[in-house]
């Protein structure tokens, strides 16, 4: 038996038994055991769900996502959103429920075909969405994007968007570009976001993100020159922190936060931290 959360390929919808989630756009249903419910019992509260996918294994057991378009009350149980799991699951429950927010709303957002609107149909083994009219196969869509920390010394560049709680800053962030290289969109991102020009671009790591689907690349670069110019309406507040003065930071979790503290361990000679994976 394997610990922890293993994604495998879809398993059959025939195979009976097995561990169930639900997932509507408002979160995961979860009772006071959590959000793994025993799927024939699940099954039998008879919940309007749209589709069902077979996810993988937790703790060797076998996990199927049922997909609602609406939340549906069941006794004893509510809905939850992924971001309180974030803040409050171990990291094998919440990379499965990250996993299955990603397969729940790829599954909500293709059940027509995005060519010739008919209705799509889940292609047995594989984990693809088919249009019986046109062929057009669509697959869950991955967005990648750039995370970069930019230092000078003992100056770091962090920045608050609007969305953020308040108080806290972090690195700077944005997806690629079509025909980009992910090193020209670091460049691109920090010079749109703040104004400033970077070098000495270094990759340090990724992590899959599923607010709402990116595959976050890593990286650490240098200050090269200009000043500090927040791009309007995207970026609130910018500025250099000094190392031993820092705002509130981004969880533990993310790699916003590694980011910061791989610089502030290689800096201070502390041991490295480790990317959660
Ligand atoms: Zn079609």
């Amino acid at each position: 038996m394997t610990a922890g959360w293993q994604t495998t390929p879809p398993l059959d919808n025939a195979q009976p038994g097995g561990w169930v989630l639900a997932r509507c756009s408002q979160g995961f249903l979860a009772d006071s055991n959590g959000v793994l419910f025993p799927r024939e019992w699940l099954k039998r509260q008879e919940l309007p769900h749209v589709a069902e996918h077979g996810l993988g294994y937790f703790d060797g057991e076998p996990v199927w996502l049922l997909v609602l378009d609406q939340p549906a009350d069941v006794p004893g149980c509510h809905w939850q959103g992924l971001r309180q799991f974030m803040l409050q699951a171990d990291y094998p429950t919440f990379r499965m429920l990250s996993f299955a927010e990603q397969i729940g709303s790829w599954s909500s957002n293709h059940r027509f075909c995005g060519r010739c609107g008919s209705r799509n149909r889940q292609v047995p083994g594989e984990r693809c969405m088919r249009c019986p009219e046109c062929g057009l196969d669509s697959y869950a869509r991955i967005s990648p994007s750039m995370i970069v920390l930019v230092t000078r010394g003992d100056e770091i560049l962090l920045a608050r968007s609007p969305r953020f709680v308040p108080g806290m800053y972090s690195t700077l962030a944005g997806f690629v570009e079509p025909g980009e290289s992910v090193e020209e969109c670091v460049a691109r991102e920090v010079r749109e976001e703040v104004g400033v020009e970077v070098s000495d671009l270094q990759y340090l790591g990724s992590q899959g993100w599923p607010f709402p689907h990116s595959l976050m690349l890593g990286f650490h670069a240098e200050y090269a020159g200009g000043d500090i110019t927040p791009q309007v309406d995207e970026i609130e507040d910018a500025r250099w922190f000094h190392i031993e003065q820092l705002p509130p930071l981004p969880m533990p979790r993310s790699i916003a936060r590694y980011l910061i503290d791989l610089y502030l361990a290689r800096r201070l000679g502390h041991p490295e931290p480790v990317l959660p994976r």
